[in-house]
């Protein structure tokens, strides 16, 4: 039930939260519950519980009642179906402003028959009209207040409300339902469910990628690290700017992402990136991201060089990377080290950098 509260409290268009529970529970409340009743995690949207009825639509009645009076468009959710996802409730809500009733369903995937009693069947579906209700369900005030006054005086026992609104003469619009929007009732629906949260727990992880690149130091050319050129007597050879820096923190992203490397999406060949600044394929690297759902957490890199001396500019570099990447500067680390002397790095005849990136999921 909590992740089903908490799929509505979290979405950005919703503006309270009316739970009805059974008495047993009431009188026992669990404790996120009773914590989220007044919890400014969630911008101190208020979360309500009241007492459900005998059937379904008796608890939505007593619910509704305590809707908040300005609030004009309702979703129904049933607390078993925890897989509701943000996308979902957003195309409710959009689809229950234009329409004024709507009901999350998802098409029959099965050949449909109905049977006699007498356990024959009697006639086949056709399958292409059939379409499975979920909820959330969603309702202008109006249409709801009409659907559960004629549940109520009518004597109609209805599985969901989109049935009583039916039957009060509103056109229900379908919408797009989900597969995992499962609603679990039975020991298989559980294994079921273990199945999506381990999914949704993978998909969710962080990734990392590791990047190196090193690029010879000749005279004539500038110095450029990180988007910046450092006054020294020498610079990096290669083409472009021959920003090992910039290079090396592109290959650890797109290696996060499993998006291949550099050379794949830049090649030297491709006249779309002659000119360009390594910035600009960082921040090129960045939208590869961005198009696969996910997005940078941190950098670290570290320059291996014997000189110039990096740290009064490091701030600089870290400042384009992390505009490049489109994140704040203190999730990006740049720092210096020599080779102390040692081999063609401590010759000072190229400069190697070492980068690895973290990224994740975009969190909506
Ligand atoms: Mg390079």
């Amino acid at each position: 039930m909590q992740r089903s509260v908490d799929a509505f409290l979290n979405h950005a268009s919703v503006n309270e939260v009316v739970v009805a529970l059974p008495q047993s529970v009431m009188a026992n409340l669990p404790s996120y519950l009773a914590a989220a009743i007044d919890d400014p995690r969630h911008g101190g949207k208020p979360v309500k519980v009241v007492a459900g009825g005998e059937r379904r639509q008796d608890s939505v009645r007593n619910a509704f009642a305590a809707v908040d009076r300005h609030t004009d468009i309702v979703l129904v959710h049933d607390a078993a179906r925890p897989f509701v996802s943000s996308a979902l409730v957003s195309r409710m809500i959009a689809a229950t402003v234009e329409s004024g009733a709507a009901v999350a369903a998802v098409a029959a995937r099965d050949t449909v028959k109905q049977a006699s009693s007498t356990a024959y069947v009697s006639a086949t579906l056709p399958r292409e009209h059939i379409y499975l209700a979920q909820t959330p369900q969603g309702f202008r005030r109006s249409v709801l207040a009409d659907a559960l006054a004629l549940g109520a005086n009518a004597g109609i026992d209805a599985t969901d409300e989109a049935t009583l609104a039916e039957r009060a003469g509103y056109l229900v619009r379908i919408v797009d339902g989900e597969t995992t929007n499962i609603k679990i009732t039975t020991p298989d629906d559980m294994v079921l469910a273990e199945a999506i949260v381990r999914a949704g727990e993978a998909r969710d992880l962080p990734r990392v990628g590791i990047g190196y690149d090193l690029h010879r130091l000749v005279e004539g050319r500038p110095l450029i690290l990180g988007g910046v050129t450092i006054p020294f007597e020498r610079g990096l050879a290669g083409h472009s700017d021959a920003d090992a820096l910039c290079h090396a923190v592109t290959d650890a992203v797109l290696g996060a992402a499993g998006a291949g490397d550099i050379g794949r999406h830049f090649p030297d060949t491709d006249a779309r990136w002659k000119g360009a600044s390594s910035i600009d394929l960082l921040r090129r690297a960045a939208e590869v991201l961005a198009e696969r759902g996910l997005e940078v957490g941190n950098l670290d890199a570290t320059v291996i060089l014997e000189r110039p001396k990096l740290a009064p500019l490091v701030d600089v570099m870290r400042q384009n990377v992390a505009d490049a990447v489109g994140i704040s500067i203190e999730r990006v680390s740049i720092k210096g080290k020599t080779n102390e002397g040692v081999a063609e790095l401590g010759r000072g005849e190229a400069i190697a950098v070492h980068a690895i990136a973290m990224v994740r999921a975009i969190s909506h």
